[in-house]
């Protein structure tokens, strides 16, 4: 309830007007930021306004449109996007479904992503959205001693109220991308640093480990 008082408008921040932007947006927000999504999106929806159109598109064209746009990994999502409109087209009369199980049929559509709609399309997840920020800022306010998602989503979904969940990854998602930082968390000026048992120690709590150097091919 602190940290909500601190974020009351805590939100998505991936742009949408649909189930269906939304969906796509999520898709594409693996492995980079929802600023460069949102650049992104309003050029595709502009050509592929729903999922029949997305569906009868050329994966190369939407590929193309994606790496023009600086969209890393365009290919695969291109191939993704494409692919879960023509789902949704054969199998849901070219509507988002609103189950977990259904959702996670869809091509690059994870238990992630599914919640992620769930939650903010329908205002009913199965599950809480355990990305990065959600992960570290659970470890750092001693929610869970895990650092594998899935079990971080049990420890959360055993300690919130199912009517909490969407709102709980919201807010520890502006939490973690404006004050409780991965790096240099900004412990001084965060309002909960009187209860949380991170304060001013966080640094190395919960932060992924370093990328073991790539070693250099030998003179030949
Ligand atoms: S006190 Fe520090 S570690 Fe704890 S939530 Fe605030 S910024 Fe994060």
């Amino acid at each position: 309830m602190r940290l909500r008082t601190l974020h009351p408008d805590a939100h998505c921040e991936l742009d949408h007007r649909s189930p269906f932007e939304l969906l796509v947006a999520t898709v594409l927000s693996a492995q980079t930021t929802d600023v460069l999504v949102n650049k992104v999106t309003p050029h595709l929806f502009a050509s592929y306004p729903d999922a029949r159109a997305l569906a009868g598109a050329d994966p190369g064209e939407v590929s193309a449109l994606l790496r023009r746009l600086g969209m890393g990994m365009f290919n695969q999502k291109a191939k993704n996007i494409v692919g879960l409109s023509r789902d949704l087209v054969e199998r849901h009369g070219g509507e988002v479904p609103r189950t977990l199980d259904e959702l996670v049929r869809l091509p690059g559509v994870g238990r992630k992503t599914a919640n992620v709609v769930l939650g903010v399309a329908f205002g009913a997840p199965e599950g809480v959205v355990v990305d990065t920020h959600v992960q570290r800022l659970s470890q750092r306010l001693g929610w869970t001693r895990s650092d594998k998602p899935e079990q971080i989503e049990r420890d959360l979904g055993a300690l919130f109220p199912r009517r909490d969940w969407d709102m709980l990854s919201h807010t520890l998602v502006f939490h973690g991308r404006r004050i409780c930082f991965a790096k240099k968390p900004a412990c001084g000026g965060c309002g909960i640093n009187d209860v949380c048992p991170s304060a001013f120690r966080a640094e190395n709590v919960g932060r992924k480990p370093p990328r073991a150097p790539r070693r250099r091919a030998a003179p030949t």
